[in-house]
């Protein structure tokens, strides 16, 4: 009777170990997922919610870094929340898109009053519509470590620009980022779809994340992505088996 009642303890250890290993493993291969983080800034809702469709049949969850909040009519405000409902982030990019490091050290303000006029100011009127950004973009991705670090205070990570040809700078883990480079995509980059594609192939290739920057989607402006680039992108991330992350997921 004691021996099978020690079996039967036995048996009960192995399959909570069993258990406890397959959640551990199904984590950590979450995690460890290559991807991609679409990035669009600024304030073209009239212009992205035209490509919700497009992008819900690629299955794509981009992030949206929005600026210029206080400036939306009602009828934009309730493009952006559509937005929101298909899974998509929306994020902060700065009350009035100053180019942040003028602001504090030509103009000669002080980092709170930048903070109570960039962020606190945009970021209220944002939080009294029900969109709540935990994740930062600068305008022209003017920075420092003193900007990062104080942002910190409201945001899980903050997103600058990749200004180089150094593009292992726009390819990062899939968690705890802080500081993100994003990679420009608009026709205003200069970039071949060859060295976009290349970005995701290093992110694939050692299971990480791709971060894109591009503001308006394929319009006659230079600051806009070509539908044909969306459309290589997406069938690239479809092909390898990529998962679409937004900054908040790639930020935990
Ligand atoms: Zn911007």
């Amino acid at each position: 009777m004691a021996k099978k009642v020690v079996r039967a303890f036995c048996t009960l250890l192995v399959i909570i170990g069993l258990f406890s290993g397959c959640k551990k493993f199904e984590k950590q291969g979450h995690l460890k997922e290559p991807g991609i983080v679409l990035t669009f800034d600024d304030n073209k809702v009239d212009n992205w919610v035209d490509y919700l469709p497009l992008l819900d049949s690629a299955g794509v969850k981009a992030t949206f870094y929005i600026c210029k909040y206080n400036r939306f009519t009602s009828e934009q405000k309730n493009k952006l929340s559509i937005i929101q409902s298909h899974g998509h982030e929306i994020a902060f990019h700065t009350t009035n898109h100053y180019n942040m490091e003028d602001y504090v050290y030509k103009q000669k303000h002080t980092i709170d009053e930048l903070m109570r006029c960039e962020v606190e100011a945009g970021l209220k009127m944002m939080n009294r519509d029900g969109f709540y950004p935990t994740t930062f973009a600068y305008p022209y991705g003017a920075h420092n470590g003193v900007f990062d670090k104080t942002l910190m205070r409201y945001f899980k990570s903050v997103r600058a620009l990749n200004g180089t040809q150094d593009f292992s700078k726009s390819i990062v883990p899939t968690q705890n980022n802080d500081v993100l480079y994003g990679l420009g995509i608009d026709k205003s980059s200069k970039r071949s779809d060859a060295d976009v594609i290349s970005v995701l192939q290093s992110a694939k290739n050692n299971n990480t994340c791709a971060v894109f920057v591009a503001h308006e989607i394929n319009t006659a402006n230079k600051y806009s992505v070509t539908l044909e680039r969306l459309l290589k992108i997406f069938s690239f991330v479809k092909a390898n088996n990529l998962k679409y992350y937004t900054a908040s997921q790639i930020s935990d």
